[in-house]
C-alpha cells in the first residue's frame, strides 16, 4: 500500500505530496485525514495522508512511514476539501492551510505533546465488615454517589482512604475530562420578542434549507443577541449545529455567558486566550459530538461539524475577522463557502454593517434584517465637543462640558465609561492645536512620515513631501507624534476626581489571564465609578448603570492611514455609544474631537448610519475604492533592499504587461518600511473582476514561490494596507 503525505519543509513552500509505502501492521489503521510520521531527508517529519493508493507503480524507491500518529482522522472530508479553496483564494501552500484550521495539539508537527487531562475517581469494589467509623463514613458516601474524586475521598479521611485501598475495597477509576471549567453562569431571562425581532428571527427560521446569506443591521441594544438564540433553538430543534464567531471571545465575557445559560453545556468555546490544552479538549467535545453550538473567534469557522444548521457572524464589519498572516483568509468568506455547501443560512450582523456588506444586501445579493429601535426605546444623546475651542481655554483633555458631566454622574451614584483611542501610528504627524494632518492628494489618505529620508509619504501611491514644520490650518508650530496613553489619563484624572473609584482596562491590565474578565465583573458589580480604556471597551458591554460615554479624542481614527478611517470611526463611537443608557435611565455621550464636522463623526452623532453610507459611498466612487471596484495587495519583502527594489519594478512591470482595466499603484513603501532586517514594498491593485486578474495573480505566485531573495505574499481584498 502506498501513501500521499502532505508535509511542512520548514523555509521553502514546496507545495506538493510526498509517496511512501506503508508497512503490513499498519495498513488497517490506515486513513485519509490522519497523520504520520516519515522519514524526510535525514529528519523525521510529520504530515497528513492526503491520498491512499492500493496500487501504484513507481519505479523509484520510495521510504517506509514510520508509525501512525493518530487513530481517527484529524481532517474529515470536508476540511480535505475546504483546504484546497483556501489555498486558491490565498495563494498560499496546502499545508499552511490545513495547518491553520486546526488545533496546535493536531497539527502535523513532532513533538508537540499536548496530551489528555484524566481525573482520578474512587469506586467501592466490595464490601468489608466490621468497618471503623471513618471507613464506614468513606463507604457510605461512595454508596451514595457511585463514585468520587480521589482527592475529595482523600478529604474524608486520609487514613480511611489508604486502609480500604491496601484491602482492595476500594479502587482508583481514570476518566478523561476537559480542563476549561465550567463558567458560573448567569440566570438565563426570558424575553419576549418585539416586533422587529420576531420579523427577524421568522424570515430566517422559515428558510433554514436553503443557502441565504442575511445582514442583521440592528442598532446597538437592539437585541441582537437574543434574534441569534432565538434562531440557534430552531436550528438545535432540528438536531443541526452551528458556529458563532464573535471578533473576539475574551472580550466579550458576557455574550458567552448569555449563551451558556440558554443552552447549558451544549457549547464548545474556541478563542486565541486558551491553553493549547483547552483548546485540544474543545475540539475533542465537537468531534466526540458532545456539542451542537461552537462560539468562537475567527478560526473557529473551521470548527468540524458535520451537520450544519446555521452559521451567525456577530459584528461582522471587525477586521479581526481577516486573518493577517498566510493564508490570509477572511472568516465570511470562509462562512459562505460552508454555508452553500450545506445550504444554510449565514447570517452578518452589525450595528455599523461594513460598507461592501450593506451594499450587497442594498442590491439584494444578500438579504437585509433591520432592528431599527432600541430594547428600551432610548438613543443616547451625543454631544460633540470642538477641541479646537477647548484648547484655547486651556483645557487640553477633559473639555469643561466632560468634566462637569463627570462630576455629575459620580454625585448621582451613576457610572461612566471612557475611551481613549490608541495612538498607535506614531509615524503620523498632526498638529497639537488644530488636530490638522496632511495627506495624499490623490488617496486622501494621511502621510506617514520617514525618518531616514525626513519626508512624509503616501504608502498607497508613493507621493512624497517634506515634512510638515508649521501648520498649514492654523500656523502652530506644536506638531508632534506622540498621544496621551492609558496609564497617562489614569494617573491625570486621580488627580482631577480624587473622590473617584477607577479602573483602566488596556493591554496593560489584561495580559494575565482571566483579567478582563475580573474588570469587566467588579465595574458591572458596582465596584467602580469609572471604566477608563482604550478600543478594547466599545465592544459588547451590556451595563444598565452606565449613563454617561466619553470619548476623548474622538477623530484620532481619523488619522489611520487606511481608505477605512472613516468607516472605522464611525464604527468605533457607534459602538462606544452604544454603552451609555442601556437601562431605565437615559444615556448621554460626549465625544471631544477636532473635526467635528467630519462626516463620520456628525453621523455617528444622529446614530444615522444610511447618511453616513452615502457619504462615505461618495468618496469610495470618487477615489476608486471598495465597493466600487476590487483591492489587492502585493507585498515584496527582503533582506536586501537593491534585490527588493529591482524585484518590485519587475513584478510592476509584469502586471502593466499581462493585464489591463487595472489600476496599478507602486511599488511604494508600506507604514513600516523596514522590520528589523527585513525590507518591504508594496504593490496596490484596483480592479473592477477578479477573473481579469486572477490569472496574472497566480502566475506571480508561482514565480517567485521558490525565490531564495525575495518573499512575494497575495492579499485578495486586504483589511489594512
Ligand atoms: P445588541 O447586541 O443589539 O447591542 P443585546 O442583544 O445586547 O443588544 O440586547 C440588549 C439588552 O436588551 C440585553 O440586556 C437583552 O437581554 C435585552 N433584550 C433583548 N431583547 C429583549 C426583549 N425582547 N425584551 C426585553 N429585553 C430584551
Ligand atoms: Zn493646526
Ligand atoms: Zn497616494
Amino acid at each position: 500500500m502506498f501513501v500521499e503525505v502532505l508535509i511542512e519543509i520548514k523555509a521553502k513552500q514546496v507545495d506538493k505530496t510526498f509517496t511512501y509505502s506503508v508497512p503490513k501492521e499498519y495498513q488497517e489503521d490506515m486513513h485519509v485525514g490522519i497523520r504520520v510520521l516519515v522519514p524526510f531527508g535525514k529528519k523525521q517529519l510529520e504530515g497528513f495522508v492526503l491520498k491512499m493508493d492500493y496500487q501504484k507503480e513507481v519505479d523509484y524507491p520510495v521510504k517506509d512511514i514510520l508509525s501512525l500518529v493518530d487513530k481517527e482522522p484529524v481532517l474529515n472530508e470536508e476540511m480535505l476539501e475546504l483546504g484546497i479553496f483556501l489555498k486558491k483564494k490565498t495563494f498560499s501552500t496546502l499545508i499552511s492551510c490545513y495547518q491553520s484550521m486546526l488545533p496546535t495539539a493536531l497539527k502535523a508537527k513532532k513533538n508537540t505533546t499536548i496530551s489528555k487531562k484524566y481525573n482520578t475517581y474512587i469506586v467501592l469494589k466490595k464490601e468489608l465488615e466490621n468497618p471503623t467509623a471513618k471507613q464506614l463514613l468513606l463507604i457510605n458516601k461512595l454508596k451514595e454517589k457511585g463514585r468520587l474524586l480521589k482527592k475529595d475521598a482523600k478529604e474524608i479521611s486520609l487514613y480511611a482512604y489508604k486502609t480500604l485501598m491496601d484491602k482492595n475495597i476500594i479502587e482508583e477509576e481514570m476518566e478523561e475530562c476537559y480542563r476549561l471549567e465550567e463558567m458560573n453562569t448567569k440566570i438565563d431571562k426570558k424575553v419576549i420578542l418585539n416586533e422587529e425581532q420576531m420579523k427577524a428571527v421568522k424570515e430566517v427560521t422559515s428558510n433554514l434549507h436553503t443557502f441565504t446569506p442575511y445582514v442583521l443591521f440592528g442598532v446597538t441594544g437592539s437585541g441582537k443577541t437574543e434574534v441569534y438564540m432565538h434562531i440557534l433553538e430552531n436550528v438545535l430543534k432540528e438536531n443541526k449545529e452551528a458556529i458563532v464567531l464573535v471578533p473576539e471571545i475574551s472580550l466579550t465575557p458576557q455574550f458567552v455567558s448569555t449563551f451558556k445559560a440558554r443552552f447549558q453545556s451544549k457549547i464548545a468555546i474556541l478563542h486565541s486566550a486558551l491553553s493549547d490544552g483547552e483548546k485540544y479538549d474543545e475540539w475533542r467535545k465537537i468531534t466526540r459530538k458532545e456539542v451542537s453550538i461552537v462560539i468562537g473567534a475567527r478560526s473557529a469557522i473551521f470548527a468540524p461539524l458535520t451537520n450544519l444548521g446555521c452559521i451567525i457572524i456577530d459584528e461582522e464589519h471587525s477586521s479581526t475577522y481577516k486573518q493577517e498572516n498566510t493564508p490570509r483568509y477572511h472568516a465570511i468568506d470562509i462562512a459562505l463557502y460552508r454555508a452553500k455547501k450545506y445550504n444554510i443560512p449565514l447570517i452578518l450582523g452589525s450595528a455599523t454593517p461594513s460598507i461592501e456588506n450593506y451594499t450587497k444586501a442594498k442590491l439584494g445579493k444578500y438579504h437585509l434584517l433591520t432592528l431599527k429601535k432600541r430594547v428600551n426605546c432610548n438613543m443616547p444623546e451625543v454631544t460633540l465637543v470642538d477641541m479646537k475651542e477647548s484648547i484655547k481655554c486651556g483645557n487640553r483633555l477633559f473639555s469643561k462640558e466632560l468634566y462637569q458631566k463627570i462630576v455629575d454622574r459620580l454625585e448621582k451614584k451613576e457610572q461612566t465609561i471612557l475611551l481613549l483611542n490608541r495612538r498607535g501610528y506614531a509615524t503620523i504627524i498632526s498638529c497639537n492645536d488644530c488636530g490638522h494632518v496632511e495627506k495624499c492628494p490623490y488617496c486622501d489618505i494621511p502621510l506617514t512620515y520617514h525618518k531616514t529620508s525626513n519626508t512624509e509619504r503616501c504608502h498607497y501611491c508613493g507621493y512624497g513631501r517634506g515634512k510638515m514644520t508649521s501648520c498649514p490650518d492654523c500656523g502652530s508650530s506644536e506638531i508632534n507624534q506622540f498621544g496621551l496613553g492609558t496609564q497617562r489619563l489614569e494617573e491625570e484624572m486621580n488627580k482631577l476626581f480624587p473622590q473617584a473609584r477607577i479602573v483602566r482596562m488596556d493591554v496593560d491590565t489584561t495580559s494575565k489571564k482571566g483579567a478582563h474578565q475580573q474588570i469587566i465583573e467588579d465595574f458591572g458589580n458596582g465596584k467602580y465609578d469609572i471604566l477608563i480604556g482604550t478600543q478594547m471597551i466599545a465592544k459588547g458591554l451590556d451595563f444598565p448603570n452606565v449613563t454617561l460615554v466619553g470619548v476623548l479624542n474622538g477623530d484620532a481614527t481619523l488619522n489611520i492611514p487606511d481608505f477605512r478611517s472613516g468607516e472605522r470611526t464611525y464604527q468605533l463611537l457607534s459602538q462606544v455609544a452604544g454603552r451609555s443608557g442601556r437601562g431605565e435611565k437615559k444615556g448621554e455621550v460626549i465625544i471631544q474631537a477636532f473635526n467635528i464636522d467630519h462626516y463620520s463623526i456628525e453621523t455617528a452623532k444622529y446614530h444615522d448610519y444610511e447618511k453616513f453610507y452615502k457619504e462615505e459611498m461618495n468618496i469610495r466612487k470618487k477615489l476608486h475604492y471598495p465597493p466600487y471596484c476590487y483591492l489587492s495587495l502585493i507585498k515584496i519583502q527582503s533582506k536586501d533592499d537593491t534585490k527588493l527594489e529591482k524585484i518590485s519594478i519587475q513584478i510592476r512591470k509584469y502586471l502593466e504587461q499581462n493585464t489591463s482595466h487595472v489600476i496599478i499603484l507602486g511599488p511604494s513603501n508600506p507604514t513600516i518600511p523596514k522590520v528589523n532586517t527585513i525590507y518591504y514594498k508594496q504593490i496596490l491593485l484596483k480592479y473592477k473582476k477578479l477573473e481579469d486578474i486572477f490569472k496574472t495573480f497566480q502566475d506571480i505566485y508561482e514565480q517567485y514561490k521558490l525565490n531564495k531573495d525575495v518573499l512575494v505574499e497575495i492579499d485578495l481584498n486586504p483589511m489594512k494596507i
